[in-house]
């Protein structure tokens, strides 16, 4: 069968994130990008899932400018066979992806579509959702387990509260979760082989997708400024603060 997994150029989650002096946004310029986390674990559970005999090709995607093609050649490198990009340099909202990702879907058919649950930048959790919504696909969101299995994906949640599984008939949209593996590191050889590998550019245009955002962000601030702390002497002294300055007990 085939995978479909969709990846997001993001700032990398090492880097302290500023904002802009105009709050228009946060500080993109000279800043270390990498693939969204989650989406290195979508990458990783549809390589182990080709490591075992289930899926035959692995395709990744991703929306966003010239060099996101970077995030293609790293998620080749880990295991995935070919790439797409849509290219665009304008921000592209999550409705706008999934229109593109549906467009991709009707082309390609795979039978598992693998997603991160959310891109670390805008914190949105929408994509994978609006997606199986529009191609009227089952969806297995925050899984922390995938299991296929007799034509069907066995997903297990994390909700509140404990695990939920769900089966789902395919074609699927599966989400990842955090604790659904550990992606690996790709080594050296699959580096240089991953250059060779087929990447195709595309344009939102091709697949009829307008990709004009329709949500405006007016300002973003940074979280207030902590204040300094104290240190105290004596246990005393803590809970004479606590009860008598903080008021907390
Ligand atoms: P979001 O809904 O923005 O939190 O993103 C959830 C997931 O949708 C990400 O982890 C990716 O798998 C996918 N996604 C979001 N934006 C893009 C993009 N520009 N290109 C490809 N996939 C994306």
């Amino acid at each position: 069968m085939k995978a479909l997994v969709a990846v997001k150029r993001v700032v990398d989650y090492n880097v302290k994130v500023r904002v802009k002096a105009d709050k228009t946004g946060v500080e993109l310029a000279n800043v270390k990008m990498a693939m969204n986390p989650f989406c290195e674990i979508a990458v990783e559970e549809a390589v182990r899932l080709k490591e075992k005999g289930i899926v035959t090709e692995i395709v990744v995607v991703t929306v966003g400018p010239t060099a996101a093609q970077e995030q293609l050649r790293t998620a080749m490198a880990l295991g995935a066979d070919r790439g797409i990009l849509v290219e665009t340099a304008e921000e592209v909202q999550p409705l706008a992806i999934a229109k593109i990702l549906k467009g991709i879907c009707d082309q390609e058919q795979p039978q598992l579509i693998i997603l991160g649950k959310q891109a670390i930048d805008g914190d949105n959790n929408q994509t994978g959702q609006m997606l199986a919504a529009l191609a009227g696909y089952a969806q297995g969101t925050f899984a922390s387990v995938v299991k296929i299995e007799g034509g069907k994906a066995q997903v297990t949640r994390e909700i509140d509260g404990g695990l939920q599984t769900v089966e789902l008939s395919l074609p699927a949209v599966v989400t990842t979760d955090l604790r659904l593996n550990e992606p690996r590191y790709a080594s050296l050889p699959n580096i240089m082989k991953a250059k060779k590998k087929p990447l195709d550019t595309k344009s939102p245009a091709d697949y009829g997708v307008n990709a004009a955002p329709t949500v405006k962000t007016l300002k973003v601030d940074p979280p207030a400024d902590r204040k300094a702390g104290i240190k105290v002497k004596t246990v005393e002294e803590l809970v004479d603060k606590l009860k008598n300055e903080a008021k907390v007990i």
